[in-house]
C-alpha cells in the first residue's frame, strides 16, 4: 500500500496558469439602454484542470475495480456502486467538456496516470484473495476518494469544481458505509488508511445521505 501514500503527495498545486476559454454568455452590444456590455468568461486554473483529470481517472479506478471484483464475487455492492462510479465519471467528464479540456479514457483496467495504474494493479491483487479482501478494497477506494476530493476542495475557489466534488464525496460516504456494512456482516473489518479515525467514525455512524446532482 506504499504507492497509495505516494499518491497523496503527487497531486498538489500546479502552476497558476489561467486558461481563458472565451466563453461568452452575454455579449450583447445593445447600447440603447445605456448599460455597459457584460462579458462572463469561463476560466479554469491549471490546478483545477489537473484535479479534474486526476479525479476522472480515480473515479474510473473505482468503476473498473468494482466491475472486476463484481465479476469475481456475487456481491451486490460491487454491481450497484459501479453504476454510481460511472455517473461520477460522467459528472467530471461533463465539466471537462464544458471547459473544453481534452481527456483520454482508456479501456477497463488501463490508466493514463501511472500511480493510479499501480494502485489499481495492487488493489486487484488484494481483491482476488477473497470476498473479505475485495470488500476491504472497496472501502479503501472510498476512504482514499473522500480524502483526495477534500484536498482538492480545500485549495480551489472554482464553484463548479467544488459542487461536483462535494457531490462525489457524498456518494463516497454512502459507498464507504455500504462496504463497511457488508464487511461487518461477513465478520470482516476495516481500518481507515487515509481518513482520520474521527472522520471515519463520524461517517460510519451517520445515516445514508441523499446526494443531489
Ligand atoms: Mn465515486
Ligand atoms: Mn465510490
Amino acid at each position: 500500500m506504499e504507492i497509495i501514500r505516494e499518491i497523496m503527495g503527487k497531486f498538489k498545486i500546479g502552476a497558476l496558469v489561467v486558461v481563458v476559454l472565451g466563453l461568452c454568455f452575454s455579449c450583447s452590444d445593445d447600447e440603447s439602454d445605456g448599460t455597459t456590455d457584460e462579458v462572463v468568461v469561463g476560466t479554469l486554473l491549471d490546478e483545477d484542470e489537473k484535479a479534474l483529470l486526476f479525479m476522472l481517472e480515480e473515479e474510473k479506478m473505482a468503476r473498473d475495480t468494482y466491475d472486476y471484483l463484481g465479476g469475481l464475487y456475487g456481491i451486490t455492492q460491487f454491481s450497484s456502486i459501479k453504476l454510481s462510479e460511472q455517473s461520477h465519471m460522467d459528472a467530471v467528464a461533463d465539466l471537462l467538456d464544458w471547459y473544453g479540456i481534452d481527456y483520454t479514457l482508456r479501456a477497463y483496467g488501463e490508466f493514463e496516470n501511472e500511480e493510479l495504474q499501480g494502485l489499481y494493479d495492487q488493489l486487484i491483487e488484494k481483491g482476488e484473495i477473497d470476498a473479505i479482501n475485495a470488500l476491504q478494497v472497496g472501502a479503501t477506494i472510498e476512504d482514499l476518494d473522500i480524502v483526495d476530493l477534500q484536498e482538492f476542495i480545500d485549495v480551489t475557489t472554482n464553484t463548479n469544481v467544488i459542487a461536483v466534488f462535494e457531490n462525489l464525496q457524498c456518494g463516497s460516504r454512502n459507498h464507504l458505509r455500504s462496504f463497511v456494512g457488508a464487511l461487518e456482516s461477513a465478520n470482516g473489518s476495516y481500518e481507515p488508511l487515509f481518513l482520520t479515525l474521527e472522520a471515519y467514525t463520524a461517517i460510519i455512524e451517520a445515516a445514508n445521505e441523499q446526494c443531489g446532482q
